[in-house]
């Protein structure tokens, strides 16, 4: 694998490689590598002949300075999962690289970065857009891969690359969840044991509240039941448990095949988020 932390010979080695028309697949991360991680950079290898990984703990998309300063950094670890997974470029700059001035464009994308993660991390959507607007100009791929366990995000990142014209093809990713159904995450790896036998709580909320909403019940009283549930446990507790329609994200009460249940909350301090498609998994 090659490994870079520049911008400049990053960018030499992959002009020479679209010189040979090799296509070139891109998978962004922030590294702490777990199989969700590598599920995408498997996506991508089945469908380029060049896969890109980048490890970049963004500071512009935290709004809470703790969680940057906790979050976890692996990267010689990192880098011997990618090497396995034949990954073929890692790319990861330090904050220099990617931030030479003060100066920063913000982003605003209307509804969608007002609800939910939006809402609950304000300027966290404007930080996401920049670096992955950064980082497709600095790798100019053909395919982005991401996964459905950021939904928001991705739906944030279709916006940005329809306005700003990229020429890149995006593909979400299913999510990918340890065997008691809690979401693969980095920040898993800071919850103590006791907090990690609670985290499940979030999937089986998903789950439960699916089962309610398809059985007739309300959200109100789906998410008044879930907030008391998490409560209840002691150490957990709900942020949004929220229903949208799958294109915009807009909220509904109307549950229909084309809406999604999003959820997020903590466990201790740790926060974590998840979400499930109202349609079955055919
Ligand atoms: P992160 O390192 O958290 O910024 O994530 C990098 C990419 O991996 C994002 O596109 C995430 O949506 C994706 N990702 C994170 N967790 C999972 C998971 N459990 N399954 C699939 N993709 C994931």
């Amino acid at each position: 694998m090659d490994v870079f932390s520049e911008i400049r010979p990053l960018k030499a080695f992959l002009s020479q490689e679209k010189k040979e028309l090799n296509s070139i697949g891109f998978v962004p991360t922030m590294g702490a590598l777990h199989k969700g991680h590598l599920s995408l950079i498997e996506a991508s290898r089945s469908e380029n002949r060049l896969t890109v990984c980048s490890i970049f703990v963004n500071p512009a998309q935290f709004n809470n300075p703790a969680d940057l300063a906790r979050y976890p950094r692996t990267l010689e670890k990192d880098k011997l999962l990618l090497e396995k997974a034949k990954c073929n470029v890692l790319f990861c700059p330090d904050t220099a690289q990617m931030y030479s001035s003060q100066s920063r464009v913000i982003f605003d994308f209307g509804e969608l970065d007002k609800t939910m993660e939006g809402y609950y991390r304000p300027g966290h959507f404007s930080g996401v857009a920049l670096v992955v607007s950064k980082l497709l100009n600095i790798v100019t791929p053909d395919r982005a891969y991401f996964g459905q366990k950021d939904y928001q995000q991705f739906k944030i990142i279709e916006k940005l690359v329809d306005d700003l014209k990229f020429d890149v093809s995006l593909r979400c990713m299913p999510i990918i969840r340890e065997p008691d159904g809690l979401a693969m995450s980095s920040r898993n790896a800071r919850l103590t044991q006791v907090q990690r036998n609670k985290a499940p709580v979030f999937y089986q909320s998903l789950e439960e509240a699916k089962s309610l909403l398809r059985h007739g019940d309300s959200m109100k009283n789906v998410r008044a039941l879930i907030a008391g549930k998490m409560e209840r446990m002691g150490d957990v507790k709900l942020e949004y448990l929220e229903l949208a329609d799958t294109t915009n994200l807009t909220p509904t009460e109307n549950v229909s095949d084309n809406t999604v249940l999003l959820i997020a909350g903590y466990v201790g301090e740790i926060r974590l988020i998840d979400n499930l498609l109202m349609k079955d998994e055919d």
